[in-house]
This record gives C-alpha cells, sequence and structure tokens, in this order.
C-alpha cells in the first residue's frame, strides 16, 4: 500500500479511536489481556493461537478432572502462557467473586435436607467443622453413629485416630476443616449410594470452593472417587499428588481401615509426611 494511503488510514482510524474514547468506550477495544501498554506483542494478534486465559484453565479441568498425579496445580504444569488480568474487574471476575459463599451461607441452603432418602433416618445432619480459613481440609465418606448423635465428622473410634493424626502432624484439629462427602448418616454405616452420593457431594464442593483449601486430603476410596469422578481403586493412587480442579488432592486410607488394619498407618504416616512438607512442618523426633 503507498505510504499516502497508509497515514491516511490510520489517521482515521486514531479519529474513531479518540471518538470511542470520548464516548468512554476505552475498555472495549484495549487489549485487557494485555497487563500495561507496551510493544505489541505476536503471539497475541489474533493470528496466532490465543493463549488459555486462567478461566479457560480452570473450566477445562472441572469439566475432566486429572488423574494423572502431578506436583504443580494445572495452570503452572500446562506449559501454556497464563496472561495476567490487566486492571479493574472483568466479568470473570465479578462472577467468581459473587460466586465464593461462606461456609455458612452453604449451610444455610442444605437446610433440613430432605434431598435423598438418607433424610429419614439421620438424626442430625453433619455438614464439617473446623475453620473457613483452613488451609487443609480432610474429607472423609459420611457420619457414623457418633457423628450423627452429635452433629460434628469424626467423633467415634475413627475420629479419634483421625484428630491422633492431625496432632502428630503438629497441628490442631481446629486448624484443619473436616467434612464427609455424604452429610447423613447411611444406616448401619454403609456406603453412600450413588444417588446420595450425587444429592449431597455438590455441597462438599461449594464447601471447599469456598475455603479453598492448599491441601485436601482424601480419607478413602468414596472421598477420592467422588472427588475425581472416578471408579478407580484408591490403592494405584495412595499418597500420590493428584489434581482437583487446581487443588492439590492426596488420597490415603480412611482411618476406619487402620482400626481394622493397623499395619497400613505407616502408609498413612508416610502420606501425612508429604501433607506436612507441603506447610513446612516437621517431623517431631521421638526423645529417647
Ligand atoms: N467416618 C467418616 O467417613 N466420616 C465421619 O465423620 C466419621 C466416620
Amino acid at each position: 500500500m503507498p505510504d499516502s494511503a497508509n497515514t491516511a488510514r490510520n489517521e482515521k482510524l486514531k479519529q474513531r479511536l479518540r471518538f470511542y474514547e470520548d464516548l468512554g468506550l476505552a475498555p472495549f477495544y484495549r487489549d485487557r489481556v494485555l497487563a500495561s501498554p507496551g510493544p505489541v506483542r505476536p503471539e497475541l494478534l489474533p493470528s496466532a493461537p490465543v493463549p488459555a486465559s486462567p478461566h479457560t484453565i480452570e473450566e477445562s479441568t472441572l469439566r475432566k478432572p486429572a488423574l494423572m498425579p502431578s506436583t504443580v496445580p494445572p495452570a503452572a504444569s500446562s506449559g501454556k502462557p497464563v496472561q495476567p488480568i490487566s486492571s479493574g474487574p472483568s466479568l470473570f471476575d465479578a462472577a467468581s467473586a459473587s460466586a465464593a459463599e461462606t461456609l455458612t451461607q452453604i449451610r444455610d441452603d442444605l437446610g433440613e435436607c430432605t434431598r435423598c432418602k438418607l433424610h429419614s433416618t439421620r438424626h442430625k445432619i453433619v455438614f464439617g467443622d473446623g475453620s473457613q480459613k483452613a488451609r487443609l481440609v480432610f474429607v472423609g465418606e459420611g457420619p457414623g453413629a457418633d457423628e450423627d448423635a452429635q452433629g460434628l465428622p469424626f467423633v467415634g473410634r475413627a475420629g479419634k485416630l483421625l484428630t491422633q493424626m492431625i496432632e502428630a502432624m503438629g497441628l490442631k484439629r481446629g486448624d484443619v476443616y473436616i467434612c464427609n462427602v455424604v452429610k447423613c448418616r447411611p444406616p448401619g454405616n454403609r456406603q453412600p449410594e450413588p444417588d446420595e452420593v450425587a444429592a449431597c457431594s455438590p455441597f462438599l464442593f461449594r464447601q471447599l470452593d469456598s475455603i479453598k483449601p492448599k491441601v485436601i486430603v482424601c480419607l478413602g476410596a468414596t472421598a477420592f472417587q467422588t472427588l475425581l469422578g472416578t471408579s478407580r481403586s484408591i490403592s494405584h493412587y495412595r499418597g500420590q499428588w493428584l489434581d482437583y480442579r487446581g487443588y492439590r488432592m492426596l488420597p490415603t486410607y480412611h482411618p476406619a481401615y487402620l482400626l481394622r488394619n493397623p499395619a497400613a498407618k505407616a502408609d498413612v504416616w508416610k502420606d501425612l509426611q508429604k501433607v506436612m512438607a507441603e506447610f513446612g512442618l516437621e517431623v517431631k523426633k521421638k526423645a529417647k
């Protein structure tokens, strides 16, 4: 194109942009992905493949839970460049801000739940226990008789063992959050059935998104299979770092299993030491 035509076209473009600015429409045509005005980045031009935004990455992990062991969250491990959002909340930010509910709000929404048949035999709903700010969450299967009576998770024999495990990590029960896949006791302590898990697990997912912990420990197969949407056996994955929608997740044996198989305690202790390392917690040497 001759230079004069180029200059005329550029001038026209500038006038149009000024006109948009006068109308206050600047954010519509400015590239929100660039952190600050700077040199044009060829990889962001339309002809180049558009890099995934953090939102795209989250969405894809949401639909397709990854079973592959990973040591870093998917956004960082995908190898794709993650572009910073420039300034001001985008539509996505606004949506996620309004979606950040508190545990109290989720509990209120659960109400005196009758969404599945477990409601007819329960005494108390066992929602969860611990801190909204917990960096570590333990997820079990479902309440037993003691939990059903008290409305608190892991307060029976298995619960006492879990509390000891938490304390052996150098933490207190109140430092962490403890909850279950289902919030009402399955009769006779049977495993929760698929329709019960389907009705109740959305509340668990919302609890996790509300807390946004650094690490989730799945206690037993039901928690592991529910979070990862798989029917695979926990035995292949026990003690491995997995990804649950960007959260670091580690499956280990359920404390009730340890009560029946004390020899497996050593494996669980190894797993918990991995979690401790994540938090910079040191294993205390036993005094001689
Ligand atoms: N077992 C669980 O899975 N959860 C409890 O709360 C108690 C025992």
